[in-house]
């Protein structure tokens, strides 16, 4: 098809100002415009967060997450619709947020600023901070986000294992093993961290049966989509304390409803879905865009096609 009109849907002003992306795009051999759901049809693709029914009558939608999965794949393959997601840009982002998290919860940081708001001056018991080599994570989804993780946290001293379905080695993971193995990978880590997209085949992935397998002492991340999740399941093991506490990022509701007990628990982060924020966001999303703009020019295969 024939590219003239990109729009930049206003729905990634969640993550970045619209214009931002725009401007960085201007030197494209095609018209680029930040538009709202009334001028969907004046596009021929658009770069956005959110979907739209309107996204199923252009020809390229580009997903500014690399999660995808609240796009109806079945009816992008129906209308001929290309779909490309931005995976290969949140390696670092997310890897330093949860490498924030782990050292917060080793070295009892989360402690001293809740105590700073209550001007408190309280110091951690003498045996609950720690210090994190020798410590074993667990991450279960080896790809960008993944990668970005281990790297981290190997530069921290941690071991770092890997669930993914293949089984193959990955660069930067002491040991891997494959899905139907995830008891077996996450029983002995004093960490588990989910980089899994969510697919029917990862819905609740972590349930009782998993959270009864980790250690008491561990403590869970999640990074990746909250349907990973078995939310209730989670509050249930925090609550009886069969785990030690843990981050959380992304929530079966978004927000986070106020009455989730979740927000009261001490041993427990959370943050608002932005694991990935960094100021360069746009520049990255956008240097995919004009890499697929380019392609589409040179007659080439689009790059993180997704449908
Ligand atoms: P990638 O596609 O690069 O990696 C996915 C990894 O999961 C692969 O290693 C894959 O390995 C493994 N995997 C294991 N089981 C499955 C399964 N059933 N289906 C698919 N993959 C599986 O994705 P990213 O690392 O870029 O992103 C992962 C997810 O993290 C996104 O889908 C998104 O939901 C979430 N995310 C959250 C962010 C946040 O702000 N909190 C930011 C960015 C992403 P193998 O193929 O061997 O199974």
């Amino acid at each position: 098809f024939e590219l003239e009109r990109l729009g930049v849907h206003e729905s990634v002003e969640a993550v970045f100002p619209p214009a931002e992306l725009a401007d960085y795009l201007i030197d494209l051999p095609v018209e680029v415009a930040v538009i709202g759901d009334d001028e969907i049809s004046s596009c021929d693709a658009v770069v956005t967060l959110e979907h739209r029914e309107a996204f199923l009558d252009l020809n390229w939608v580009h997903s500014i997450q690399a999660g995808v999965d609240r796009f109806p794949f079945d009816a992008f393959e129906d209308e001929g619709v290309v779909l490309t997601n931005s995976t290969g840009i949140h390696d670092r982002t997310v890897g330093e947020t949860v490498a924030g998290y782990l050292l917060m919860f080793a070295r009892r940081l989360h402690d001293h600023v809740a105590n700073q708001q209550e001007r408190r001056w309280e110091r951690p018991e003498w045996d609950d901070a720690f210090t994190l080599p020798g410590s074993t994570a667990c991450v279960v989804g080896t790809g960008t986000l993944g990668r970005g993780v281990a790297k981290t946290l190997s530069a921290l001293g941690v071991r770092v294992t890997g669930v993914r379905r293949s089984g193959d080695p990955v660069p930067g993971f002491d040991e891997i093993y494959t899905n139907d193995r995830l008891l077996e990978a996450i029983e002995d880590a004093e960490f588990v961290i989910v980089t899994v997209p969510l697919t029917e085949e990862t819905r609740h992935l972590f349930d009782a049966e998993a959270f009864d397998a980790m250690r008491d002492d561990a403590y869970f991340v999640n990074v990746s989509r909250g349907s990973v999740v078995d939310e209730p399941a989670l509050i249930d093991a925090l609550e009886t304390d069969t785990l030690a506490g843990a981050a959380v990022d992304v929530f079966e509701e978004e927000p986070l409803p106020e009455d989730s007990p979740l927000w009261g628990m001490d041993e427990v982060i959370i943050s608002p879905h932005c694991a990935a924020y960094t100021r360069d966001y746009f520049r990255d999303t956008g240097d995919i865009v004009r890499e697929n703009v380019n392609r589409l020019a040179d007659g080439e295969a689009f790059h993180n096609r997704v449908v």
